[in-house]
């Protein structure tokens, strides 16, 4: 199932990419900007500025979960049903993830084929967590390299290791997240601990994917000093990793909790600064630059290391 397919990306892999938003994701961290990845199965999306007080859902809602003013009370929603989002053409309520077949799918990626041949780029999986759909993936992935089409991954790395093997020919390139190197912290913030995650990065790095490591710097949570070293020791000796990303924390995804329902637990937390960025980028550099390895973070789209500041 996937809930989203963008064009023209440029910052998830090389070139211009297609992304691909699988759904479905076995973790839960609490800044998720993408909160309609995490269920494996499709979503109501309710839009109440598209709403024009038709009413139509309310007739056709057989549990009588729709208030007068048109929002669902979830407790008593079904949510297969999805009679309400059937019969709303204003797309004011929305299914959120849609079944696509490996044919339908490659269908949408290849329609921009002629911009990955001339100016270099092609498909990136992202999620929810594309490793989790591992005979899928290997099937989509397989298609798309028999294509001479670049296929990268967005991954955070919770995965059975031999659930997504078979897929691994058929990728050029991944970014995996490490978000906290402390497994019972990982645990405590993100439901899970972390051991699966760094085991399954050195196995995708000693079979020779390149892959960048990213962690998203949320004030409060994964912004210790001690974590960023701690990352950048783990990542110092991988073999294929050559960069370490540090994404500042954003709110942008805040939006969308309302919209599914769900409460945002991250309310009022701010970005981090950028002399808060650059100081986290130093400090992972003073692990990683003697092993020919360097962190960044990008600001106004350009990679910055910290030499400047
Ligand atoms: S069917 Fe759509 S537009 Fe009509 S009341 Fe329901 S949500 Fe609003
Ligand atoms: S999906 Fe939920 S709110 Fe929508 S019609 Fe069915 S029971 Fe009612």
């Amino acid at each position: 199932m996937i809930f989203n397919i963008q064009k023209c990306s440029i910052h998830d892999g090389n070139g211009l990419r297609t992304l691909v938003f699988f759904k479905g994701c076995p973790l839960r961290c609490p800044w998720c900007a993408n909160p309609e990845s995490q269920s494996y199965t499709a979503d109501i999306g309710e839009y109440p500025n598209k709403c024009i007080g038709c009413g139509l859902c309310r007739d056709r809602c057989p549990q009588n979960a729709i208030a007068a003013d048109g929002h669902i009370n979830r407790q008593f929603c079904l949510e297969e049903c999805k009679n309400c989002t059937d019969i709303c053409y204003a797309e004011a309520k929305r299914n959120i993830g849609k079944d696509y077949t490996i044919e339908e799918l490659y269908k949408e990626i290849k329609k921009d084929k002629i911009f990955y041949d001339i100016k270099g780029g092609g498909v990136t999986f992202s999620g929810g967590e594309p490793l989790t759909h591992g005979k899928y993936l290997k099937e989509i992935a397989e298609v798309c390299q028999k294509n001479r089409i670049n296929v990268c991954i967005e991954s955070c790395g919770y995965s059975k290791f031999e659930e997504f093997k078979d897929a691994l020919p058929f990728i050029d390139e991944m970014f995996m997240d490490i978000k906290l190197i402390d497994s019972q912290k990982h645990k405590e913030i993100i439901g899970a601990g972390n051991e699966l995650i760094l085991e399954n990065i050195r196995k995708i790095s000693e079979y020779g994917i390149p892959i960048t490591i990213r962690t998203p710097v949320v004030p409060g949570y994964t912004d210790e000093p001690e974590n960023i070293a701690g990352i950048a020791e783990f990542i110092s000796t991988l073999p294929t990793v050559k960069e370490y990303e540090l994404l500042a924390y954003h709110n942008l995804g805040e939006s969308k909790y309302a919209a599914l329902g769900k409460e945002y637990l991250l309310k009022g937390v701010k970005p981090p600064s950028d002399e808060d960025m650059i100081k986290l980028v130093k400090l992972a550099n003073s692990i990683l630059n003697k092993y020919g390895k360097k962190c960044f973070y990008m600001k106004d789209n350009k990679k910055e290391e910290g030499t400047k500041c």
